[in-house]
């Protein structure tokens, strides 16, 4: 088996990183970072993000399992205590594999610009540019919903349902799911304009197209990355065909992570 391991950059986590590269190199493991069957994060959830993203081009074939150098994220399964025993469990096996979903963006522009494409694990969120108000018409399933008017628009993936959609009061999704949830960020609601108000969940064969009225240009997050587009025609957001494989070596019930990591253990 072919492995890598990526580390947030610190101290600790690149200690750990070297152990672990360690135990599996001297256990025959071949350390590939081009073509890794799986790829082992040491740091946070962020790390992990950073890792989909540099090997979104091999979701088919590679496998991610994340180990924690903070605290419990919702990503790395594992603590850095534990570092030794998920080495002879990779040695072992391959491990369960859980697969989630994932969002494709596709960006029209009106200037004949070649469409771009992203691919989300936790969400891509669209602002103005500008500052100012963001306006734009969403259509679902390609019939006109509402005008949107306010700071701009958060879609998430079941997994991202913990991270930024659920500061914006957005439902927590279970990643076996497959669907994508809107959430609005500061939408205006008076007698003039309105919104739904409500986060929607749609399923994964429903797309959703915004069209901006006027301010064509945005701030958009994909994840931990963020770019500005200009003349935007057109963005569509949809379920992924495409997901991510986690490898799993011992059960992990995300309901346990989600309570583990909003409520604490202690009975209350
Ligand atoms: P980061 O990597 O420091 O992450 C910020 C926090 O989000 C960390 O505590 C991380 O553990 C947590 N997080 C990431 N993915 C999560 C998930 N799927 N479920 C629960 N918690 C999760 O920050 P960054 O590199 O700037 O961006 C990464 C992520 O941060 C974004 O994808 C977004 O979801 C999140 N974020 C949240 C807010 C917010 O809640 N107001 C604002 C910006 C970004």
């Amino acid at each position: 088996m072919k492995f890598t391991v990526i580390s947030r950059g610190d101290d600790g986590s690149n200690t750990v990183a070297e152990e672990i590269q360690h135990h599996l190199g001297n256990r025959g493991l071949i350390i590939d970072d081009k073509n890794p069957d799986i790829v082992i994060t040491v740091g946070g959830d962020g790390t992990l993000l950073h890792a989909f993203h540099r090997y979104k081009h091999i979701l088919n074939t590679v496998s991610f399992v994340g180990l924690h150098t903070g605290h419990l994220g919702f990503y790395t399964d594992w603590s850095a205590r534990e570092m030794v025993f998920l080495a002879l469990e990779i040695v072992k096996n391959p491990g369960k594999i859980v697969k989630y979903p994932l969002l494709d963006m596709v960006i029209n522009y009106n200037d004949g610009t070649k469409a771009a494409k992203y691919l989300a694990l936790n969400e891509v969120t669209i602002r103005s540019a500008v500052g100012n108000t963001m306006v734009a018409d969403i259509e679902l399933r390609k019939s006109f919903f509402e005008r949107f008017r306010g700071d701009g628009l958060c879609f998430s993936t079941p997994s991202g349902s913990t991270a930024y959609n659920k500061s914006l009061g957005g439902a927590i999704i279970h990643p076996s799911i497959s669907c994508m949830q809107m959430a609005e960020m500061a939408s205006i609601n008076n007698r003039v304009y309105r919104t739904i108000g409500s986060p929607l969940v749609l399923p994964g064969h429903h797309t959703c197209v915004l069209r901006p009225l006027q301010q064509r240009e945005f701030n958009i997050t994909v994840d931990h990355l963020h770019f500005v587009h200009a003349n935007v025609q057109s963005i569509k957001i949809a379920v992924s065909k495409e997901t991510i494989q986690f490898s799993r070596f011992r059960p992990f019930p995300f309901w346990k992570r989600v309570r583990e990591s909003f409520i604490g253990d202690k009975k209350r």
